[in-house]
């Protein structure tokens, strides 16, 4: 998971939404908006782009019109994780809150290869890392039947993702490139390192554990 920055103010229709009977939180301004600010993204699993959108809220509002029209409380995710998720982890760390330091308390372990599973481990133990860390272990990894069908077709994704940005880093580092290629080469691995990217996490973590990657890459990490 990772930070991002929740634009302001709310778009004004979730206002004029809130008066009303039956009035829908999903309005097409803020599916918009959502959209952008979390590069259309799934902010608990990181799939780009997922066929499957759900407006998630951030603590289940359980006919609470404030926490269901509430914008900081409305976030992008994919059907999977917002399945998984539900009312059972409501104190998660928040990804659009900067002091939840969301990027410096987890770490992801995947063998890019197949039917290997996921691992998260984190770097403090307070509730809500603890609770962070169970919800991803069971998005990554299924908990019931169905569910790890469907996590064994996000760690495919992950894996090709993985593979390719290996790829192109085997190729950076190849002597016979000249500059031209090179510089090819960085620009697919920045594409690779932004958040905007899918599974960035997955991708920071191999950057971030290898010395001499770090030093060459991780200022691509924006
Ligand atoms: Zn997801």
């Amino acid at each position: 998971m990772l930070y991002f920055e929740k634009s302001q103010p709310a778009p004004d229709c979730l206002a004029i939404e809130k008066q009303k009977s039956n009035g829908d939180y999903k309005c097409g301004c803020v599916l918009e908006r959502l959209k952008t600010d979390f590069k259309n993204k799934c902010y608990i699993c990181e799939s780009k782009a997922p066929s499957t959108i759900n407006v998630e809220h951030f603590k289940s509002h359980q006919g609470d019109k404030n926490l269901k029209f509430d914008w900081n409380n409305l976030f992008w995710s994919c059907g999977h994780c917002n399945n998984t998720k539900l009312a059972k982890f409501d104190d998660i760390l928040n990804c659009t809150n900067l002091n939840d330091s969301i990027e410096n308390k987890l770490n992801y372990d995947f063998k890019p290869f197949p039917r290997e599973k996921v691992n998260i481990t984190i770097n403090s133990n307070d509730d809500k890392t603890l609770q962070t860390q169970t919800l991803l272990l069971a998005v990554f990894n299924g908990t019931t039947t169905l569910k790890e069908i469907e996590s064994d077709n996000i760690r495919s994704a992950l894996l090709k993702e993985i593979k390719d940005l290996q790829e192109w880093l085997i190729e950076y580092f190849t002597d016979t490139n000249d500059e031209q290629e090179k510089d090819r080469c960085l620009r697919k691995i920045k594409q690779h390192l932004n958040r905007s990217s899918a599974f960035t996490s997955f991708k920071r973590q191999i950057i971030k554990d290898n010395g001499e990657l770090f030093k060459e890459f991780s200022h691509y990490f924006d």
